[in-house]
């Protein structure tokens, strides 16, 4: 960040929190954290749970021409009154660092330019921290949600796997993921992974969270018995979900880097 100070640019990321949905709370505490130990400015503007889609899209437009502001990012859920796709599409294409406008969506089909989500970026990004080759292996995801799943198809393609996805209409889930050298759960179900879905050897990334009665989070992977079988393996906590926020942070760079891109095009 000293390079980017040095040139006089200070960054800094808005998160917009709208109600206190507790998991919500916790990750802008941790991204703050995470800010904070980078030296990029946070601001959280927390919203009444009750506030109108207008008043999230009026703080938005503010935030989009606000040129201290380099990224913004809206903790989802929204309340379930909120009609979620009319707020996501009025976050600057070009400060969306969690990936979520469909200008940047759109960017993951074609390998181009773009902000990409980070939890799909996480799953990718652990493997290739841990030296583990994507090029040509059959990945296998099970769940097509919009925050992990399908942005995933899209992002492993780029890396050149072969991806076969798995959701609740698919017949035979266990002989799907059997054939898996990369297994990627993304359901939110506790336990739907278990040992005799894995090929031995195989590698299991899980993005699953799932709270445990009682207190704490698991994953969708039966870690336990999963581990005896599987090549590598990502735990819950400490695994997809530990480095989402380094990758808000590397998307408010890339975010810095492509408006001022924008800037000397307009010129
Ligand atoms: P989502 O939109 O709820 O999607 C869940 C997917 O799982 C759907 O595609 C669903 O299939 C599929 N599914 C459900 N039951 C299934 C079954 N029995 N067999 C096969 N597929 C099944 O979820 P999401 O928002 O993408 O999130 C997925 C998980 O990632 C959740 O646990 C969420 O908490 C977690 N997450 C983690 C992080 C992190 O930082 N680690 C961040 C965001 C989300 P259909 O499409 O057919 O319904």
């Amino acid at each position: 960040m000293t390079g980017l100070r040095d040139s006089g640019v200070n960054p800094k990321l808005a998160v917009i929190l709208v109600g206190e949905d507790p998991a919500s709370v916790l990750y802008s505490r941790s991204i703050e954290k995470s800010c904070g130990a980078a030296g990029v400015e946070f601001v959280l503007f927390a919203m009444p749970e009750k506030s109108s889609e207008d008043d999230v899209i009026a703080l938005l437009q503010r935030l989009n021409t606000d040129d201290s502001i380099h990224g913004i990012m809206i903790e989802l859920p929204l309340p379930p009154a909120m009609n979620k796709q009319k707020v996501l599409q009025a976050v600057s294409p070009l400060k969306d660092v969690d990936g979520v406008h469909p200008v940047n969506r759109g960017y993951i089909l074609s390998n181009g330019e773009g902000l990409f989500p980070t939890t799909p970026q996480s799953c990718i990004e652990i493997m290739v921290r841990n030296g583990i080759e994507i090029n040509g292996k059959h990945a296998v995801l099970v769940g097509r949600g919009e925050t992990v799943g399908k942005p995933l198809i899209f992002m492993m393609l780029n890396q050149n796997a072969t991806v076969t996805v798995c959701h609740t209409r698919t017949r035979d889930l266990p002989g799907h993921t059997r054939l898996a050298d990369i297994l990627i759960s993304a359901v939110g179900k506790a336990g739907i992974i278990t040992a005799d879905m894995i090929k031995p050897g195989a590698v299991v990334i899980d993005a699953g969270i799932n709270s445990v009665p009682g207190g704490g989070i698991c994953g969708d992977v039966d870690f336990v018995n999963v581990e005896k079988v599987a090549g590598v393996i990502s735990p819950v906590p400490g695994g997809v979900g530990s480095i989402t926020t380094s990758l808000i942070l590397k998307n408010v760079i890339k975010a810095i880097a492509l408006q001022q891109n924008e800037n000397k095009g307009g010129k």
